[in-house]
């Protein structure tokens, strides 16, 4: 296959919006891992440096198209492992970067955060381990008091320094809220057959997903807190958590109160989606356009609370 140039391999990732249908990324990847690779042969820092951005800047790319993907086909949990990917690629990014980098990488937080935002996942598993290092250049051992005298991602005679791990010993898994990496999601396990299953309710993700149908479709949403009437709850069973997330039992927080604070959660979707929705069952109501959105679009917004989505 012919190769791709560097021109040509950054063109195609800064125009993402209209070249990640057209462009084979695979294709792509290789041409930048084959400059990778002559730069290092050549003690070429600088060139390694920004051919290394642009590999992680097409990895992040695809890893949340391919979660996008996975969402349309309701593998949540598989897309969710595909955004973790793609925040690690857009991290070991180099810090100064040219301002249409910056625009691609700006869109992708925002898109992965406000995704991640709709998972039901709360805690994560975050494993403990033991492991050593050792440089690739010397063989010798490393840590955080004894290093050699190489630097990882430096060049050295046309071989790259990397600190790679050794000896890894798996000690214990720790269930946490804010793990460096959240890729450890623990699941439901069946007493009868041994084995694990998805036991998350993918609600939102579910009422977003059946209206966009594109990785750029302009969603939003907003959350506000409302009290509604309690008597709106009144089949509730008391061993239920409550409403207001509380995370206590209904029989032993909000029950008896006069109106229960719920966050709303309202999607912001185009009509177009909307109404991809609605013939699905979903209620819907029509803003005026945006000041600052086209003319012709139109914003659609959902209520969600518990009753909307149940
Ligand atoms: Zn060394
Ligand atoms: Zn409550």
């Amino acid at each position: 296959m012919m190769k791709i140039s560097l021109i040509d391999a950054q063109t195609a990732i800064i125009n993402y919006k209209d070249t990640f249908k057209s462009r084979s990324a695979r294709h792509i990847l290789e041409s930048l891992r084959g400059m990778k690779a002559s730069a290092i042969a050549s003690n070429d820092k600088s060139k390694l440096r920004e051919v290394r951005g642009w590999i992680c800047l097409l990895q992040a790319q695809e890893h949340y198209f391919s979660a996008f993907e996975k969402c349309l086909q309701r593998e949540y949990y598989k897309a969710w492992c595909d955004l973790e990917v793609s925040i690690t690629f857009i991290e070991r990014l180099p810090s100064s970067l040219d301002v249409k980098i910056l625009e691609c990488i700006d869109f992708l937080k925002k898109k992965i955060s406000k995704l991640q935002t709709l998972y039901p996942y709360k805690m994560f598993g975050s494993p403990e381990y033991i492991f050593k290092r050792k440089c690739t250049i010397c063989d010798s051992y490393v840590n955080y008091r004894k290093k050699c005298e190489h630097l990882p991602g430096s060049i050295y005679d046309g071989k790259l320094c990397k600190y790679a791990m050794t000896d890894f010993e798996f000690l214990a898994m720790a269930l946490v809220e804010n793990p460096v990496q959240k890729y450890s999601v623990p699941f439901a396990k069946d007493e009868a057959t041994g084995k694990h299953f998805d036991h998350y309710d993918y609600k939102l993700l579910d009422y977003l997903f059946s209206g966009i149908r594109n990785p750029f479709e302009h969603w939003d949403y907003e959350i506000q807190s409302k009290a509604v009437p309690t008597s709106k709850f009144k089949d509730l069973k008391d061993d239920v958590s409550c409403p207001c997330i509380s995370d206590k039992k209904y029989g032993e927080c909000c029950k008896g109160k006069e109106v229960i604070v719920i966050q709303n959660l309202e999607f912001v979707i185009s009509e177009f989606a909307a109404r991809r929705i609605k013939s699905l069952g979903g209620k819907w109501r029509v803003k005026p356009p945006a000041r600052n959105i086209g003319r012709e679009f139109h914003i659609a917004i959902f209520h969600t609370t518990h009753e909307d989505l149940s």
